[in-house]
């Protein structure tokens, strides 16, 4: 059934220099543009394609109105404006006229640009002191080639490649493959005809030589297609790894204490909640470890999922761990889950009664030696059935008498490294559940990617009665300090956020301490003003934190460190400086510090908008408080990039597909790699994809991936 073409591997192996037409010279230039195997050069994939039957002469372009026209330059002038901006003006012809092409700012037109040399020139006709002219349009460099549809590859001044010589290039080791075998297509015919694929060989073929824009669609399709199967195989086998060699345990989810618990709740769960909870508990229930993402916006009722998670292993005799990522939010984590769970009582046979009380205790690195001594020695023997913490609990010489669940609060800050570590805290080898929590909503489809060795679960509804947050964009700060004036009177409490701790000399950034000063003695002199930043010392920062929760504060001024967690219901305003300098997710974050109480809440991002992304980023957090909807925008804004994180871009994989266009397909890639996997995980009737996965993705995109 192996047609026995040409692989993706053998492609790679063979250097671009085996090409005709490649002297070193060239190879040198391709290096530039980090194509040095054939591999490479046809996964340079056309930016867009010029439809020569929507071509025109420059007589029949009609003023006002788009058109693209083949030209050929006459002459050439660069000159200075007086703004010292360069401006470069084209006359160009074709047989039936002739028009100016001007370019600002763009001085190297004059040197691409020379006598006699072909443009497809594609832009709006002007007519400018009554002669023809276009201002800054597209152009593209053709050359001889012909065809109804002729793809424009990127071209890179720098390395010197012109986008003609990518297309005779790729067209030259095309044909070399076509000529002999064609390509192998590792996708099972069963699975391209469900989905409408086009074969491999048609796919290459037709991205760099369509006869149609339809085709172009085909072939970019199946090409998306493969790279997303490619991830999502590698990613889901990991998965299907990780529960294979791990032995977890399976938990009783419908004991006393979750039935109790969720009974004495002063509301009704949402169906949000109640969904999500039936997950975790079907994968608590299985004696393979839990590895899920939980997502749910800021205010969308996540502890009380994570609790009954940690209950469900207590009511087993085992622990719960919840960790948090800063001392201050596990100490508040701490506060809240004893207050929900005050009065809980587990079954204990060994006691009088039958039961006693449940123990939850919090152990941070601010914990005296002496505390830590005995708490250490509680989770050691059992004597503790939840503990709330930081890293601090997973150090060495911790030890849990049966570690059951852990609970991991903003999944962001914490690696892989310490997951791991976690795993191996449970004495007789089963690994403990994991529930990995994030405020940071990011769209389905690309968590399905980027978290794609977890199981993902979504609060997405919000509790009944939540309290509105009106979000006003100002440029001045008066009418934020109006309104924190007013609430204070009325008793609540604000946040004034800075971007940076200290002035910096060349952004004009109000710093927090600088903040902190006029406002302090100026602005709000008569109000109790206390400031909260990195720098500050964990004693002190738990201090003023504390200070703030029993309202002896008024306004809290602090950096990004209250972007996480902190949860005071009497804090009604939150004010964000020079806003632009922040990105959407934390904007949203910070916002959700207030709109927790009963009182309708107000945020105000103060500022310029910076840059036309600053200002939709501006714009849109004016208009919802919706986080998805928020990451969907981030993600339109900001491209994968964000997502990808420090990765450069174009190194990985992901050549083609956008996780952002074609979510679709992330979708349905997950599906096909689940079901592949699932009958066969190590693939060995799948060799192609196997073989394709470790020589196609870079060793490093699996880790990263995974990393987050
Ligand atoms: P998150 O951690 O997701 O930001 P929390 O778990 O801190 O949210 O919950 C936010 C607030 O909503 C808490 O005060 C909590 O008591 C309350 N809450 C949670 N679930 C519900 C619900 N179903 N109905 C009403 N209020 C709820
Ligand atoms: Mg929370």
């Amino acid at each position: 059934m192996t047609d026995k073409g040409v692989t993706l591997g053998e492609l790679k192996e063979r250097p671009v220099t085996d090409l005709h037409g490649v002297s070193s010279r060239k190879a040198e230039m391709l290096e530039k543009i980090e194509v040095r195997s054939v591999l490479d050069l046809i996964t340079v994939y056309p930016r867009r394609y010029i439809d020569r039957s929507k071509q025109t002469t420059i007589t029949d372009l009609t003023v006002g109105e788009e058109g693209m026209v083949l030209v050929a330059v006459s002459k050439v002038s660069i000159r200075r404006m007086r703004n010292r901006r360069s401006l470069v003006e084209v006359t160009v012809k074709d047989e039936t006229g002739r028009m100016k092409l001007v370019f600002f700012n763009q001085p190297w037109r004059s040197k691409q640009l020379t006598e006699d040399k072909e443009l497809i020139i594609f832009g709006r006709l002007d007519l400018y002191q009554g002669n023809k002219q276009m201002t800054n349009p597209l152009v593209d460099l053709v050359g001889d080639r012909t065809g109804r549809i002729v793809a424009v590859y990127p071209q890179s001044e720098v390395a010197g490649v012109q986008s003609w010589d990518l297309d005779a290039l790729v067209a030259e080791a095309l044909r070399r493959v076509m000529k002999v075998r064609g390509f192998e297509d590792p996708v099972p015919k069963e699975i391209r005809k469900s989905y409408r694929l086009v074969d491999r060989s048609t796919a290459f073929l037709q991205i760099h030589r369509p006869g149609s824009m339809q085709e172009v669609a085909e072939a970019r399709r199946r090409l998306v297609f493969d790279e997303l199967l490619r991830i999502q195989l590698e990613l889901v086998q990991r998965k299907v790894q990780l529960e294979r060699s791990a032995k977890g345990i399976s938990h009783n989810v419908s004991g006393f204490l979750t039935t109790a618990f969720l009974e004495q709740l002063p509301y009704i769960l949402t169906d949000a909640q109640k969904r999500v909870i039936d997950e975790i508990s079907t994968d608590l229930k299985k004696d393979l470890p839990m590895h899920r993402l939980l997502q749910g916006d800021v205010g969308s009722g996540k502890t009380v999922v994570a609790v009954t998670a940690l209950l469900s292993a207590v009511q087993g005799g085992h622990q719960g761990a919840f960790m948090a990522p800063t001392e201050v939010l596990a100490e508040q984590h701490y506060l809240g889950i004893s207050d929900l769970l005050q009065n809980m009582n587990v079954e204990d046979d060994s006691t009088l009664l039958g039961q006693r009380p449940l123990r939850v205790e919090l152990l941070t690195s601010s914990a005296s030696s002496n505390q830590r001594k005995l708490i250490v020695e509680k989770l050691a023997n059992g004597g503790v059935d939840i503990v709330v913490g930081t890293h601090a609990l997973i150090q060495d010489e911790i030890s849990f008498s049966s570690l059951g669940v852990v609970v991991i609060d903003e999944q962001h800050r914490f690696g892989v490294d310490q997951r791991a570590a976690l795993r191996e805290k449970q004495s007789d080898g089963r690994a403990p559940d994991v529930l990995v929590m994030t405020a940071t909503p990011i769209p389905r489809t690309a968590a399905m990617t980027v978290y794609g060795d977890l199981d993902v679960s979504i609060l997405d509804e919000m509790p009944l009665g939540r309290t509105s947050i009106e979000t006003f964009w100002i440029k001045e700060e008066q009418a934020a300090w109006d309104l924190i004036r007013g609430e204070v009177k009325e008793g609540r409490q604000a946040y004034v956020v800075c971007p940076l701790i200290d002035e910096s000399d060349s952004l004009n950034v109000r710093s927090a301490e600088e903040t902190f000063t006029r406002l302090s003695e100026e602005v709000f002199s008569d109000l109790r003003v206390e400031l909260l930043h990195g720098r500050i010392k964990p004693n002190e920062k738990n201090k003023v934190m504390e200070k703030f929760r029993r309202g002896e504060t008024d306004i809290l001024i602090a950096t990004t460190v209250i972007e996480v967690g902190v949860d005071v219901p009497n804090a009604t305003v939150m004010v964000v400086l020079d806003a632009y300098r922040f990105g959407i997710a934390q904007l949203h974050q910070l916002r959700g510090r207030v709109g927790r109480g009963s009182s309708p809440s107000t945020c105000f991002l103060v500022g310029e908008a910076g840059t036309v992304v600053g200002e939709e980023r501006l714009k849109a957090l004016v208009q919802t408080t919706d986080g998805f909807e928020l990451a969907e925008v981030d993600l339109e804004l900001r491209g994968e990039g964000t997502i990808m994180a420090d990765r450069q871009k174009g190194r990985n994989d992901l050549r083609l597909a956008s996780l952002r266009r074609d979510r679709e397909w992330v979708e349905i890639a997950r599906e096909v790699a689940t079901d592949i996997v699932s009958e066969d995980p190590d693939l060995n009737s799948h060799i192609g994809l196997r073989n394709e996965i470790s020589t196609v993705l870079q060793e490093s995109d699996g880790e990263y991936l995974l990393k987050s």
